[in-house]
């Protein structure tokens, strides 16, 4: 027995880096107007380890499960109940020290 599909077939998310050529912008300038980032693939995204634009398949796939992780942070950070009670705890801590004080008794 052996185990031939194994975790190389597994998706793994790369860490991506913003593209150097095109600041992330994902867009160059050209003589007239903007072109597409040659570098990223027009992404704005390069793979953050080998520093090479990712192919357009593979790069589908990264900005998908990027995107994920991102909007999965922000709805974190939009609602921080969800992620339990010490964090509710200390998110409240941070608004009672800096922004909306109530002293009004
Ligand atoms: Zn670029």
């Amino acid at each position: 027995m052996r185990k031939s599909h194994g975790q190389s077939f597994k998706k793994q998310v790369i860490k991506l880096a913003e593209c150097p050529a095109c600041q992330g912008r994902a867009v160059v300038q050209g003589v007239f107007h903007e072109l597409a980032c040659e570098a990223c693939n027009a992404s704005g995204w390069i793979d953050g380890w080998t520093r090479q634009a990712l192919p357009l398949d593979e790069l589908v796939t990264q900005l998908g499960m990027n995107l994920r992780v991102a909007t999965s942070q922000i709805e974190q950070l939009r609602n921080p109940q969800v992620t339990g009670p010490e964090e509710l705890y200390q998110s409240s801590n941070r608004i009672g020290a800096g922004g909306t004080n109530f002293t009004g008794d």
